[in-house]
């Protein structure tokens, strides 16, 4: 059923970086089911005309894929009303009353989400009406809980869509793919031949410009409590029933039930976090993150996390998941890499093989399997062969696939509300052993490597 789709937060980054690019390509394919304008609210002293043409701009540069006409047809429909939505009266007149269900998407600073779900809790909304949370889902466990209980009573969990978006990335979907509908892979997809998983997301990007957001955040949260721990979900996971809003879920559930809550010997051990002083990444010049406009040193924020995780269950017992994420590194390295255990005899004696290891490379998009072979002199001496492939390009961007499952009421890729709170169990000893300095916070400079894991 259509939907008035409706943004809050609609002057801020997200909306014109992801959400219009995503809207414009959607609309260029007839793929919009919306009754009426989009309607974008914001704080802003704005008209309609001249949010267009602040959407026009931004889409020209983060949605050059699609074509003028579309994104300037797509951006033509839209309306600008102006708002403080935390003033339960000023969202009420912004919402109005009855029509067509609304698909409202929450694209506001995480510390404002409480205050507006309060207010939206004495607006009467009409059926089938959805709504679209932005990550990070809360701050900690606590404040995730409490906005699942502010959400509950106004929508069904399936009208809730917590958005990662990194579950919109088709390479993220490929993993699926891979193991759930190969024979070759899944049997050896266990403790028995897997050593170990590393989960990676090294960038180059600085904080540039984000530290209301950064600074409050970290590596930690705003990277591996969502995204990364849902790849690692995928990549852990038992083969659901069907790809369906409770199957596919149940089983990440099952994932992040058995993941090991670390005491605070444990956070020392299996934990590490940096952040990053003066240097140069990616040919740029990149200032101590400390001295960044916005940003409070003593708040300790780490820009460089690594978590190993271990999921304590018949499958992994033992298998250790390094997450890692970092900002102002050496290069953008994307990627889930799984070594698999030597052979349990080597006939080979005149070379040590490699292991075999699977690397899914998230982008670009690429699938290697490292593999020994017999070379092709000495036949007895070993050599290493990777088989590669390019993986299918995404035809939609993660955020209008995501959008798409919004307008069509299809929750299977969003993150269910204990789902939600799973994660937090698993990362809130972290928090609380690096807020009493369990794992000391290191420096490293921007363009490193390496950041040191250990002082
Ligand atoms: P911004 O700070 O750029 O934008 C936030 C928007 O919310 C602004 O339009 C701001 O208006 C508005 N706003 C704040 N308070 C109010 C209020 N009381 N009433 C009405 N509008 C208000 O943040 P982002 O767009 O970057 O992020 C939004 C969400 O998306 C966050 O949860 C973030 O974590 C998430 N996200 C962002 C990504 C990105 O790349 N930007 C990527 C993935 C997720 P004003 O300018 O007047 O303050």
């Amino acid at each position: 059923m259509a939907a008035r789709f409706v943004i809050l937060g609609a002057t801020g980054d997200l909306t014109g970086r992801y959400l219009m690019p995503a809207v414009a390509s959607l609309h260029e394919r007839n793929q919009l089911p919306i009754a009426g304008r989009i309607v974008g609210v914001g704080r802003e002293d704005w008209d309609s005309e001249r949010f267009r043409r602040h959407m026009i701009a931004r889409c020209a540069r983060h949605a050059a894929h699609v074509s003028t006409s579309a994104r300037e047809t797509m951006c033509g429909n839209l309306e600008y009303r102006r708002a403080d939505v935390t003033d339960p009266d000023q969202l009420r007149r912004v919402l109005g009353d009855g029509g067509a269900p609304l698909a409202l998407y929450l694209a506001l600073p995480p510390a404002v989400a409480g205050t507006v779900l309060r207010g939206l809790s004495g607006i009467p909304l009409p059926e089938n009406s959805r709504i679209v949370c932005e990550k990070p889902f809360g701050h900690d466990l606590a404040s995730a809980r409490e906005l699942n209980a502010l959400l509950r009573p106004m929508f069904p969990e399936h009208a809730v869509f917590r958005i990662d978006h990194f579950l919109g990335k088709q390479t993220v979907q490929n993993i699926l793919g891979l193991r759930f509908a190969n024979r070759v892979f899944e049997y050896l997809w266990t403790r028995d031949h897997i050593e170990r998983v590393e989960i990676t997301w090294d960038e180059t990007v600085a904080l540039e410009g984000r530290a209301g957001y950064y600074d409050t955040t970290g590596a930690l949260r705003d990277m591996i409590q969502n995204h990364l721990v849902q790849l690692l979900c995928l990549v852990a996971m038992e083969a659901p029933l069907g790809f369906n809003e409770r199957d596919f879920r149940d089983r990440k559930v099952d994932v992040l039930r058995a993941v090991r809550r670390f005491s605070a010997d444990e956070v020392a051990e299996h934990t590490a976090r940096a952040r990053y002083t003066a240097g140069r990444s990616a040919g740029r010049a990149v200032p101590n993150y400390a001295d960044e406009p916005g940003v409070d040193p003593a708040r300790q924020t780490e820009t460089f996390a690594r978590v190993t995780l271990f999921i304590d269950n018949w499958r992994w017992a033992g298998v250790p998941f390094v997450l890692r994420t970092g900002k102002a590194l050496a290069t953008d390295l994307n990627e889930i890499v799984v070594h698999f255990r030597p052979v349990p005899h080597l006939a080979f004696e005149k070379s040590a093989p490699a292991v075999n290891v699977l690397r899914l490379r998230l982008n670009p998009d690429r699938m290697e399997l490292a593999l020994n072979i017999n070379g092709c002199g000495d036949p007895f001496d070993l050599e290493h062969a990777v088989l590669g492939t390019k993986l299918q390009p995404q035809d939609l961007s993660a955020y209008a696939r995501l959008l798409l499952d919004v307008f069509e009421g299809n929750a299977v890729l969003s993150i269910r509300g204990d789902e939600a709170e799973e994660s937090w169990r698993i990362v809130e000893p972290i928090l609380a052993g690096w807020s009493t300095n369990a794992a000391p916070l290191l420096d490293y400079p921007a363009g490193t490597e390496a950041p040191p894991e250990r002082s």
